[in-house]
């Protein structure tokens, strides 16, 4: 499996389609999924091309996961959260869609459940959340 230069997350990347971004360092971006199965979904990319975990570079999941926990204690402040969910999958059958490795954070609360997939956001209240976030990150 080779990654393909065009999937989407490599044209957030390079600016090429829009996107909510909430914080990058060197090595990784973070921005708001366009579909939120919770209020404050964001994904955590590495800057670097690798399709997900199985290609990966010790460094490139080093640094996706260094960013993953200081956007998982952001959200926790940002939305009052209870509970933090991570997810990643890999390959088709593992469930992928975007072939550019990512990981789903996803505020949680007491008796909540996630939402269904699939379903666009309202692109308001997406960036609404983008700015809480921004905000407990301090920036
Ligand atoms: P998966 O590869 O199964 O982890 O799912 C890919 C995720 O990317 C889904 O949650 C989509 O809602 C999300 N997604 C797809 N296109 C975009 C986009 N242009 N901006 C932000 N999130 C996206």
């Amino acid at each position: 499996m080779t990654y393909d230069d065009d999937n989407i997350f490599a044209k957030i990347l390079r600016e090429e389609i829009p996107s909510s971004r909430v914080y990058e360092d060197d090595d990784t971006l973070v921005f708001m999924d366009i579909m939120p199965r919770a209020d404050g979904h964001c994904l955590v990319i590495p800057k670097t091309p690798c399709r997900n975990i199985l290609d990966a570079s010790e460094a490139q999941l080093a640094a996706v996961m260094r960013t993953a926990q200081k956007v998982a204690r952001a959200v926790m402040v940002a939305f009052d959260a209870t509970g933090v969910t991570v997810q990643q999958f890999n390959e088709a059958d593992g469930g992928q869609e975007v072939f550019h490795l990512h990981f789903h954070i996803l505020p949680r609360h007491a008796d909540v459940s996630l939402r269904p997939p699939g379903k666009t956001g309202d692109m308001a209240a997406i960036q609404a959340h983008a700015d809480r976030i921004r905000g407990a990150l301090g920036g």
